[in-house]
């Protein structure tokens, strides 16, 4: 098993030096593994991360965890929390963990010689008991897991934009199948077809 140490390393070669929160991305994931059971770094499917934030928590997460986006073992929805859930897909059991809020303040206590709180949250996340340091919650998760985690193979041609969509993520509505933008939960909106043409012009003739 690799220390605490390692893992910190890892995330911080990726993050270009460390920082507090990939600290608690790194701590919440061996502590979910160890309430799960599972060791760690998984280089299988069997564990599947939720992390409610992108950031410095997740190159954590990332280290001590294994799972990766490319993976299709980590997940951000991002509602702008460090905190994570963290799923056996095989028994289905979650675990969701987030920082206390005194935890900054508390992590001084275990940081004597901080010569400031940044130091101090950086040295003292390190040691903290899980106790002061963690709330955790046994949940469970509002959409099937088949749901969450993937068809691969399916595949399906949205009706409006004629576009692919993979996994299982196409919708139906009144039995027509769309993508989840031409459904209506896009997050962008496109210009118009002569702007694009006008686009495709200018890169042309660069
Ligand atoms: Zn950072
Ligand atoms: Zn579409």
């Amino acid at each position: 098993m690799r220390t605490l140490d390692q893992i910190l390393a890892e995330s911080a070669k990726r993050h270009k030096h460390l920082c507090p929160r990939q600290v608690l991305g790194a701590r919440m994931g061996l502590f979910a593994a160890e309430l799960l059971g599972l060791e760690l770094p998984r280089g299988d499917k069997r564990l599947l991360v939720i992390s409610e934030t992108d950031g410095c928590a997740v190159d954590g997460l990332i280290a001590a965890t294994g799972c990766r986006v490319g993976s299709r073992t980590l997940r951000i929805l991002d509602f702008g929390k460090v905190a994570a859930t963290f799923t056996d897909t095989y028994t289905e059991e979650s675990i969701r963990i987030v920082p206390r809020l005194q935890a900054r303040f508390t992590s001084a206590e275990h940081a004597l010689g901080a010569r400031s709180n940044w130091e101090a949250m950086l040295l003292g996340y390190q040691v903290m008991p899980v106790s002061e340091l963690f709330i955790t919650q046994r949940v469970k998760l509002d959409a099937p897991l088949s749901e969450i985690v993937n068809r691969p193979g399916n595949k399906a041609i949205c009706t409006i934009c004629g576009e692919e969509v993979m996994n299982g993520r196409e919708v139906l509505n009144n039995g027509i199948v769309l993508c989840r933008a031409c459904a209506g939960e896009g997050y962008y909106h496109s210009f118009a077809e002569s702007m694009t043409a006008e686009i495709v012009e200018r890169i042309k003739g660069n």
